[in-house]
């Protein structure tokens, strides 16, 4: 069944208006029509079973009739990662949106090679990905800062798990409670970044193992094990 994020409160008996991207999803790519269900959330009053009440180009408006699932605290945890070229980033987004990140913050360091950061295509990732893995919220996508800048308003109880290839670092392991990962460039964190982290009293440095993985693939293995064997 089509799932979809909407922005309007859910509530029985009320009627949303899709947008052009949800009608021309549901009515030209899944053939769907009047009638059919669908299944809504919006982050804060869990998942809805709706009906398609009108379709037509571009147009679609949902009924909205009962509830399936009553919204529930997410995962606390946050990925601070360096922006990447353009794919890097898309699919660090959409991974870390499916492995239950709550805010995702991405960060200029000393060599990081991509200049902008377009946050709404960074949101539209997170929803799909969000609706896709059935999540009953979207992650937060701070707007990008330096990596300097990021720091000095980390709140300073949240644990912050820097991965650091070939450092003398424990291996990261399960975390229960408020935690972030970050994750460098492709070309690794800079001395100047390191020396910023270093004077941070809340960051633990951490190794994901002997091999040097690619910035994707570092965040994405740093959330798993941060969150295993507990799924929160
Ligand atoms: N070009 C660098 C590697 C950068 S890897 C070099 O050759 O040294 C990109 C990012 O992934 C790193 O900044 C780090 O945050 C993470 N990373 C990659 N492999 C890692 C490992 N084995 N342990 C911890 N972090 C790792």
């Amino acid at each position: 069944m089509i799932r979809l994020h909407v922005a309007a409160d859910l509530i029985a008996g009320s009627a949303i208006q899709a947008t052009e991207g949800q009608a021309h999803y549901a009515g030209g790519v899944m053939r769907r029509t009047v009638g059919d269900a669908v299944r809504l959330f919006n982050g804060r009053d869990g998942e809805w079973i709706a009906r398609i009440a009108a379709l037509s180009r571009g147009k679609a408006i949902f009924a909205v009739e009962t509830p399936l699932r009553p919204q529930a605290a997410d995962a606390d945890l946050w990925l601070m990662f360096a922006v990447l070229k353009r794919d890097g980033t898309d699919m660090v987004v959409q991974k870390a949106t499916e492995l239950g990140v709550s805010a995702l913050l991405p960060v200029f360091t000393e060599r990081t090679n991509a200049g902008r950061v377009n946050t709404a295509r960074l949101q539209a990732i997170a929803i799909e990905a969000a609706e896709q893995s059935e999540r009953l919220t979207v992650p937060a996508i701070h707007p990008p800062r330096d990596l300097h800048d990021e720091l000095v308003v980390w709140p300073p109880a949240r644990t912050l798990f820097v991965a650091l290839e070939r450092a003398e670092a424990p291996p990261l392991g399960p975390f229960a409670g408020p935690a972030g990962l970050l994750t460098g460039p492709e070309g690794g964190f800079g001395s100047r970044d390191l020396a910023v982290l270093d004077a941070c009293a809340f960051v633990r440095p951490v190794s994901l193992g002997p091999r040097i993985l690619r910035a994707e693939t570092a965040a994405i293995a740093g959330l798993a094990l941060l969150q295993a064997p507990g799924w929160g």
